[in-house]
């Protein structure tokens, strides 16, 4: 099966859809949601479902709604929903309409009124911890509550007695009566509805009862209509329990429940419970730390909407649990960034240059192109004077054989501009070097002198022109490949992961940064300016270096 009109490459879910397309199931339509709950800001797992609900949608001409499970009030917050509006309309997706799981209050609990008449649900008044004991295990079935057999009036009774708030917390539930000899323990009488005395963020203190996930999820699908309700692995075996609740009901539609693999990234954890530990402990500066796995992270950290989605297109969508090398995440960012970032020069670590025979008080204003293959980037000045910084690194005292940086007496073409040739060095009483005296060719802009090329090719700044600048270097966030297997992740958090350097010279051009630019510095890495930057303070953070040159140890 062909996914319709499009090149992409087919997968499980594509052939699903297609396959009823080419049935005209539902009436040849095709609508997805995606259902975060919003007690967490959206992280790169979300941008997997998300790019494959919003995708799956705008592959055929579908809707997608956006729709908040918010459920369980303690743990949800309004900046929650605003940061994962904010984030999904970020990846350039719009959804068709936005809802929330509390919109349906109402009909949820008209629907569990309409289970409790069908003899399908029972008020029960077992606790917890009885419930959890009665629930039985893998090898052993459950055993019933005494209140199963509670007549129907009574349920309808105490049921409208839980929601007129006549009872404590905990004092009742409301449970579905499926089989508590079921293999599969989500069908051993699920619990559909809580006492909870907690505000909601929307419906204020309307409620006191609230319904359970598995129970909500399928009827606010059915409400909207939804065709194929993607969702992770972990909820197949909760599908019984899915298609149980809509069999009963007189709800709208019946929504095809399909399981994918859920993305699980390298030297990263996917959890906001997890995630939001590291924030509220402190081991980040936020939800948007540029070391999160959050898309405010990446998005802060320069990675764009482009680069994320390229990602989740290229790790496809299978049924089989694994794990994707973030090596294939900074590829895709690399890619996107080696063509479409600005070229600029910034220093991080400046060694000043005098060259020596430069004429005291000029300033030469060089074209240097922006983009080596897109000559439309145009071009840029570049300020070229007697006192230049490079970088301390691309000079060596004692360079190694093959060595193509600045050395004493060997040549070195300064990016864009002239060859130089270092005469001397200068050092301060502690030894260290404190400026290079060097000469530089007139001869050599721009172009070689017959029968003589540098070695190697060095960035630059006019010491004048430059400005100074602070620049984040970040690396991954854990020290091994799965924190999320060990026994403790925190005990992984690579404390070396920012390195900050506060005495970085950039070239003029990059004063008028906006948070939207994305530059690769030349030599040193793909970068963007940070949202800490004030025009007195410039704060840029490298996205992702120049090569993957990062080392498994
Ligand atoms: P977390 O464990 O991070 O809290 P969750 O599944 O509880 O994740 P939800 O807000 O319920 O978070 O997720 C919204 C949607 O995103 C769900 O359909 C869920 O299956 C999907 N999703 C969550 N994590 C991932 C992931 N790592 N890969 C793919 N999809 C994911
Ligand atoms: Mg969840």
């Amino acid at each position: 099966m062909q996914t319709p009109e499009t090149s992409l490459p087919t997968h499980f879910i594509r052939q699903i859809v297609a396959n009823d397309l080419s049935e005209n199931k539902n009436n040849g339509k095709v609508a997805t949601r995606f259902p975060p709950e919003p007690n967490g800001y959206l992280h790169i797992g979300h941008a997997k479902s998300i790019c494959l609900n919003f995708g799956t949608a705008l592959e055929n001409n579908g809707t997608c709604n956006l729709r908040f499970d918010d459920t369980n009030p303690e743990k949800e917050s309004i900046e929650y929903m605003e940061s994962i509006k904010r984030d999904v309309a970020w990846l350039g997706f719009e959804w068709t309409e936005l809802r929330h799981a509390s919109d349906y209050f109402e009909h949820l609990y008209q629907y569990a009124v309409e289970l409790i008449k069908k003899n399908l649900a029972y008020v029960d008044s077992l606790s917890a911890e009885e419930i959890r004991l009665y629930r039985g295990t893998l090898t052993q079935a459950g055993k019933e509550s005494p209140d199963r057999n509670r007549s129907v009036a009574e349920n309808l009774d105490l049921f409208s007695r839980m929601r007129a708030g006549e009872f404590t917390d905990g004092q009742y539930v409301l449970r579905a009566k499926i089989d508590m000899a079921s293999p599969n323990i989500n069908l051993r009488d699920p619990a559909i509805y809580r006492i909870r005395r907690v505000h909601h963020q929307r419906t204020g203190d309307a409620w006191c009862i609230y319904p359970m996930y598995d129970y909500t999820h399928c009827i606010s699908d059915a409400i909207e209509g939804i065709t194929h309700s993607i969702c992770t692995l972990e909820f197949e075996d909760h599908r019984p329990l899915y298609d149980w609740v809509l069999e009963q009901l007189q709800t709208p539609c019946h929504p095809q429940q399909i399981e994918f693999a859920r993305l699980q990234l390298e030297y990263t954890i996917v959890s906001k419970r997890k995630l939001n530990q590291l924030v509220t402990e402190n081991h980040v500066s936020g939800w948007d730390d540029p070391r999160m796995p959050t898309i405010a992270g990446l998005r802060r950290a320069g990675f764009t909407p482009k680069s994320i989605k390229d990602f989740c297109e290229k790790i496809g969508i299978t049924k089989q649990n694994s794990w994707i090398e973030m090596g294939v995440l900074e590829y895709c960012i690399r890619e996107d960034l080696n063509t479409n970032a600005f070229r600029a020069m910034a220093v991080l670590e400046p060694l000043r240059v005098v060259i020596t025979n430069y004429p005291e008080n000029k300033v030469e204003n060089l074209e240097v192109s922006n983009h080596p293959q897109r000559e439309e980037f145009g071009k840029r000045i570049v300020p070229f004077s007697k006192t230049i910084l490079i970088e301390r690194d691309d000079f060596s005292e004692n360079p190694p054989p093959k060595y193509k940086r600045l050395s004493v007496g060997e040549e070195v073409r300064l990016r864009g501009s002239y060859v130089i040739r270092c005469d001397e060095v200068i050092k301060n009483d502690n030894g260290e070097i404190i400026e290079l005296r060097c000469s530089y060719d007139e001869k050599t802009l721009g172009k070689n002198p017959e029968g003589r090329k540098a070695k190697g090719v060095i960035h630059w700044v006019s010491e004048a022109h430059s400005h100074t600048a602070e620049i984040r270097l970040y690396d991954r966030l854990f020290t091994v490949p799965q924190p999320d297997n060990e026994e403790n992740f925190l005990n992984v958090v690579n404390t070396n992961s920012l390195q900050i350097l506060t005495n970085c010279k950039i070239e003029a051009c990059l004063k008028d940064a906006t948070l939207t630019n994305r530059y690769q510095f030349e030599r040193t890495g793909y970068f963007c300016l940070d949202t800490d930057s004030t025009p007195n303070k410039l704060v840029f953070n490298r996205t992702v270096t120049l090569r993957d040159n990062w080392e498994k140890d």
